[in-house]
């Protein structure tokens, strides 16, 4: 049988691996048996999880909405996955039909699949990259010409730091990428906390720690520090349903079951 185009030659399909994983919870089709596997287990663990994800989604899209609403024309989309559904340059064009978006991932499959998706796309583009190299990925001619006009940038880091250990300074990450944002840009960040579901993490964090990419939930305080720098949007870092809803009853009666914990920053 002929390859499909979004899997790069030489995929490790053996292994499960985030991106695709999170893609199973998500009801996507771009993951193979390995990962279904360790979502299967995750799931059976936490059957919250495809609920959480989706919560995730959901804070990604009415951030970038309310930064395109208030003039963002700049994306910059780190960690951005396998584009499942509701993309970041979907929802920004429909406020700002010119709005540019550079995606980077880790993952070959998510960067082959956007890639796909974003053909012959001209205010779009897709590279590969690692977030802990931070310096090289503002290197990158794509990312450099985002940034270089000096209009404000939205930079999501959206569910993705939780991928960054302790010891890989994920503080010092995001600090290296604000010294580089114009003034006026705007940091989307959520985050995987232990706070909400003690119980879970345990547990939770022993499965990813069987793949290459273990997972770190971190505190509140943690996910605050993030944003150093950075002044606070309204309400502040909270979890994920509760981050501006576009109803009060889709927040539900526990949010904190949601575990994410997520904020928008503004650079003045
Ligand atoms: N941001 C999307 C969202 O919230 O829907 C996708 C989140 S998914 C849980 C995490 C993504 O981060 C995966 O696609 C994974 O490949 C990517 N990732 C993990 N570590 C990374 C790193 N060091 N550099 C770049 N991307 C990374």
């Amino acid at each position: 049988m002929k390859r499909p185009r979004w899997i790069p030659e030489g995929t490790d399909q053996e292994t499960p691996n985030v991106a695709r994983v999170y893609d199973c919870y998500l009801g996507g089709s771009h993951n193979f048996a390995a990962d279904r596997e360790m979502a299967r287990k995750a799931v059976e663990l936490w059957p919250e999880l495809p609920k959480i994800m989706r919560a995730n989604r959901g804070f990604l899209r009415r951030a970038v909405q309310y930064l395109a609403e208030r003039g963002f024309t700049r994306f910059l989309d780190i960690g951005s996955g396998i584009p499942t559904f509701g993309a970041v340059h979907e929802v920004a064009r429909r406020i700002q039909p010119d709005a540019r978006v550079v995606y980077v991932d880790i993952d070959p499959v998510a960067v082959a699949h956007s890639r796909l998706i974003l053909e012959g796309d001209e205010r779009a583009a897709v590279i590969e990259a690692d977030m802990r190299e931070p310096r090289a990925l503002l290197a990158d001619p794509a990312v450099a010409d985002l940034l270089a006009a000096g209009e404000p940038v939205a930079v999501l880091l959206v569910a993705v730091l939780h991928f960054v250990r302790d010891e890989e300074d994920p503080v010092g990450i995001v600090r290296v990428l604000r010294d580089a944002m114009p003034p006026g840009s705007a940091l989307v960040l959520s985050h995987a906390s232990f706070e909400g579901r003690p119980d879970q993490a345990g547990p939770h964090q022993d499965l990813y720690a069987r793949t290459p990419t273990p997972l770190t939930m971190r505190s509140r305080e943690d996910v605050v520090r993030l944003f150093d720098g950075f002044e606070l949007i309204e309400p502040g870092v909270v979890y994920l349903p509760e981050w501006r809803p576009e109803r009060p009853e889709s927040v539900g009666p526990h949010p904190e079951r949601m575990t994410g914990l997520a904020g928008v920053g503004r650079l003045s």
